[in-house]
């Protein structure tokens, strides 16, 4: 099954923007607390696609050892990725561009694996700000790449976003089934 990847640092709404995409509330525990999603869970959505749930990165207060570690963890994923079509990476859109989510989306266009970017927690903010902040990221993406990845505004508090991120994979989705039957 083709499988979709969701990244981002801790706290950034991974967990509740999963339940928005899924319809199940139960399904990836939201948590207050910082560094919670600890492993990788998989889960199969309608039966054609996996979504992969990776932990966060970037956590403030953990020694250089175990960020050491947790790179190599998701590094392995990527590395080992077979099945995986996209990754979204999870951007809180209160904040100014970070080199950590920077770093990350270079790692991931150094290695040809497709991204998209998911901002999330918009009901945070007013349109505008909205509008200045994506477009903040977009300037700074465009400072490495040509072109920029697909991009999605989220609040999984208000709904919002849900048909555009689930109507991109069925569309990627159907896709990869064309390219297969040629
Ligand atoms: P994770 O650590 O990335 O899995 O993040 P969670 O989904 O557990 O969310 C972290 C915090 O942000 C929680 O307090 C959530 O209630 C809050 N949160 C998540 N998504 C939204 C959103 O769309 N809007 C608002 N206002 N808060 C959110």
């Amino acid at each position: 099954l083709p499988e979709y990847a969701f990244i981002g640092r801790s706290n950034v709404g991974k967990s509740s923007l999963i339940n928005m995409l899924t319809d199940r509330k139960s399904l990836a525990k939201t948590s207050g607390r910082p560094g919670k999603t600890q492993l990788i869970n998989h889960f199969i959505i309608n039966d054609n696609w996996f979504l992969v749930d990776l932990p966060g990165y970037g956590y403030a207060r953990v020694s250089k050892t175990s960020k050491k570690a947790f790179q190599k963890f998701i590094t392995n994923y990527f590395e080992q990725r077979q099945q995986l079509v996209s990754a979204f990476v999870l951007i809180d859109i209160r904040h100014k561009p970070q080199p950590v989510d920077l770093d990350f989306m270079q790692y991931l266009g150094e290695r040809e694996i497709p991204f998209s970017i998911i901002f999330t927690k918009a009901d945070k903010l007013k349109p505008k700000a909205i509008e200045r902040h994506v477009g903040d990221y977009c300037n700074q993406l465009l400072q490495f790449w040509e072109e920029l990845p697909p991009y999605f505004v989220t609040s999984s508090s208000k709904k919002i976003g849900q048909e555009e991120v689930l109507g991109f994979i069925s569309e990627t989705n159907e896709e990869i089934e064309g390219l297969r039957n040629n």
